[in-house]
């Protein structure tokens, strides 16, 4: 059997995978079982930052790999300590608290907000309002915080205390915000709900809100943080500071890491025992988040607004482009066809694209050169008029 074999096989059966074995790759080129080459204008879902064996991460990753793996939370780790002070420069919050996915990060930031609503609210003050549309991940609570009915089902009794409201719907967040609230919980930038951009005046109102009737802000960027929308923080663009961020994905370049960060109002709330994790700050991943970190600077942050813009243009008024969402590196195309026949067509051509609901999305790594990006840009608009 060959590996798709086998995967079918062995594994529990939860994606749908397209048809192409990943061997290697370098930058944003990966190669497949049979040799043949593509560009990644995915990026392993806004993961690899730098891309493919990136050559400082790689040595980051390796030099750590030969002093100490792991050792417990019970004993102090540099790297995890860097990384930590370099992100709360970056984003203006105080602390931090590693765990290993972006679920994780929101766990945290959910039991931070609610028992931050018990202290100072009294019992029952744990209500969380969520954005229609929205994903926070696939633990049983973080489904619940997820706005979208599709992940409300199988899994009963699902977590009590979320309330949605409809994107951009200031009537309804001002209706559904009361003296149980905690919480708002928000993407600035929907990612799996098809790259949907939150209204200037919605985050507005949000923090308006917050003055005067007294709630966190917790700000989900797994995906949006880490430069991926030409900010270091996607809150960044709306002049805005949350109480808690939770990040992911591009920040560990590769390897499994989130971090959930703790604004004043915060930093004290949780304490001893509160919260943990085996595997959180781990000093491998940690080694290789610093050096992804370290090189989010002002420079790159404008090449990856540029990039974007440039994909924009490149894109807009074209045959069968609808219209083209997103900030940065992080862009959603509708078109006048199927997405997802468009982006399978792609593959054909050796292009890997990724959909978000009905539109094809882009989260390329930050670093792509320009030659990619025109041969990617090419395909989508040849595999979107052959569908048409
Ligand atoms: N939050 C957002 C905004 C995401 O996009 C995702 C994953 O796509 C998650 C949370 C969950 O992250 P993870 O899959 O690392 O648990």
């Amino acid at each position: 059997m060959n590996t798709i074999e086998k995967d079918n096989a062995y594994l529990a059966s939860t994606y749908a995978r397209y048809p192409v074995e990943i061997v290697r790759g370098k930058g944003s080129i990966a190669l497949d079982a049979k040799g043949e080459s593509y560009i990644d204008m995915g990026a392993g879902i806004a993961v690899n930052t730098f891309g493919y064996a990136d050559d400082l991460y790689v040595e980051a990753v390796k030099q750590q790999l030969e002093k100490v793996q792991h050792t417990s939370n019970l004993y102090y780790t540099a790297p995890a300590v860097e990384l930590a002070e370099t992100l709360v420069a970056k984003s203006g919050l105080k602390r931090v608290f590693f765990a290993n996915s972006g679920a994780e990060a929101n766990e945290c930031a959910i039991k931070t907000a609610r028992k931050w609503g018990a202290e100072k609210k009294g019992t029952g003050a744990y209500k969380i309002v969520t954005l229609m549309g929205s994903f926070h991940g696939r633990t049983v609570t973080t489904l619940s915080a997820t706005g979208q009915e599709v992940f409300h089902k199988y899994f009963d009794p699902f977590t009590e205390g979320f309330v949605y409201v409809p994107m951009g719907d200031e009537k309804a967040l001002e209706e559904a915000i009361d003296d149980k609230t905690c919480a708002v919980m928000v993407e600035f930038i929907q990612g799996e709900g098809g790259v949907n951009v939150l209204p200037d005046s919605f985050v507005k109102k949000i923090f308006a809100l917050k003055k005067s009737r007294d709630f966190l802000v917790i700000a989900d960027e797994v995906q949006t943080g880490n430069g991926r929308t030409g900010k270091y923080f996607a809150y960044q663009q709306y002049g805005v500071l949350p109480d808690l961020v939770t990040t992911a994905k591009g920040l560990g370049g590769g390897l499994p890491i989130g971090a959930c960060l703790f604004g004043s109002a915060v930093e004290s709330v949780l304490g001893r025992g509160d919260h943990g994790s085996t595997f959180g700050g781990n000093p491998v991943v940690a080694a290789g988040a610093l050096s992804i970190v370290k090189r989010i600077d002002d420079a790159l942050l404008k090449e990856v607004e540029e990039k974007g813009n440039y994909i924009k243009e490149k894109l807009s008024g074209k045959q069968g482009i609808l219209e083209v969402s997103g900030m940065g590196l992080m862009l959603g195309v509708s078109v006048a066809c199927d997405a997802k026949k468009v982006v399978s067509r792609c593959i054909e051509k050796r292009v890997l694209f990724l959909t978000a609901k009905e539109k094809v999305r882009l989260l390329p790594a930050l670093n792509i050169p320009y030659p990619l990006l025109d041969r990617a840009i090419e395909v989508l608009l040849e595999a979107v008029k052959e569908e048409l």
